[in-house]
């Protein structure tokens, strides 16, 4: 009797043990893992800060990049920076139109094709993309929080520039994600019309040199192919825009930065498909959606 209890307590005490749960997911990993990708977005943040030797702000859960890890190594740091953010121009488009991205892809240094969060929408993920956090981390669970006051409730990539000594801005569009969602954070902000206005506006503040990080946000793609399909002539043509504008400022940015290492990385939120009625949209787990490749470039 007593030997089949100890025994009846081995296999108790072995089942238990099998029956753990895995690593746990997060709302990162959880999209990473549905399309067997060993990227996510979030990873832009720590990435953007190994480069340029600041530590990534406190509740940053993603990794730097492989890739950036390599060539951070041993090598001076990068002084300078220039983010533009293409909406919605997922890498659905960029395979379907390898001809109109290949001066962009050859023009870049690395990229890296990884999962956004859910639901992937444009504050969602944006809020993953400069906290290097999940959504249940960094505060903004749906599309509407961006209405909140000071939706992000954790340090940011502009913080932690902020607190390195370093001067970031924001220049976007008024009332979209980005213009609304970083208010509160340390970090300038000039809200124009429309993208032709943010770029210009752009140019204008790297010629004046007072900035270390620049983010520019293009919405262009977005509400056109939202209004006509995310393959229509006016959505193609918008996507051709949203590459041309990003050399733009690349071929600006070497101009003002000629002697400092800088940094430019082309950052979509999300990609996109169309409705049953012909319109795009999305926010789902689907590839289309879900995943993006963000480009880096080092000069
Ligand atoms: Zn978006």
């Amino acid at each position: 009797m007593k030997k089949i209890l100890s025994f009846l307590f081995v296999l108790s005490f072995a089942l238990t043990l099998c029956a753990q749960e895995p690593e746990a997911e997060n709302g990162l990993t959880s999209l990473m893992k549905k399309h067997g990708l060993n990227c996510c977005t979030a990873q832009a943040t720590p990435t953007i800060c190994l480069l340029c030797g600041i530590e990534a702000p406190k509740p940053c859960i993603a990794k730097p990049l492989d890739q950036a890890v390599a060539l951070a190594k041993d090598q001076p740091k990068v002084e300078k920076v220039l983010i533009f953010c293409p909406d919605a121009t997922g890498k659905f488009i960029v395979d379907k139109y390898p001809e109109d991205w290949k001066p962009l892809i050859e023009s870049s240094t690395f990229s890296a094709v990884g999962t956004n969060v859910l639901p992937s929408v444009t504050p969602v993920c944006f809020g993953a993309i400069f906290t290097g956090c999940p959504p249940e981390i960094h505060g903004i669970r749906k599309y509407n929080d961006k209405y909140l006051p000071n939706p992000i409730k954790v340090e940011t990539l502009f913080d932690a520039f902020t607190a390195a000594g370093k001067r970031a801005i924001i220049i976007s569009s008024e009332r979209c994600s980005i213009d609304l969602i970083f208010r509160g954070h340390k970090v300038d902000q000039i809200t124009v019309k429309n993208s032709i206005e943010a770029v210009e506006t752009t140019k204008k503040i790297l010629r004046e040199g007072k900035y270390d990080l620049v983010l520019c946000y293009d919405g262009n793609y977005d509400s056109t192919m939202h209004a006509n399909g995310v393959f229509h002539e006016k959505s193609i043509a918008a996507m051709r825009d949203s590459i041309r504008w990003y050399l733009e400022l690349v071929a600006v940015a070497d101009e003002v930065w000629p002697d400092q290492k800088h940094l430019t990385a082309f950052l979509p939120d999300h990609g996109a498909h169309d409705l049953e009625n012909g319109k795009g949209t999305h926010g789902s787990d689907q590839a289309c959606d879900a995943v993006v490749q963000h480009f880096y470039r080092i000069k």
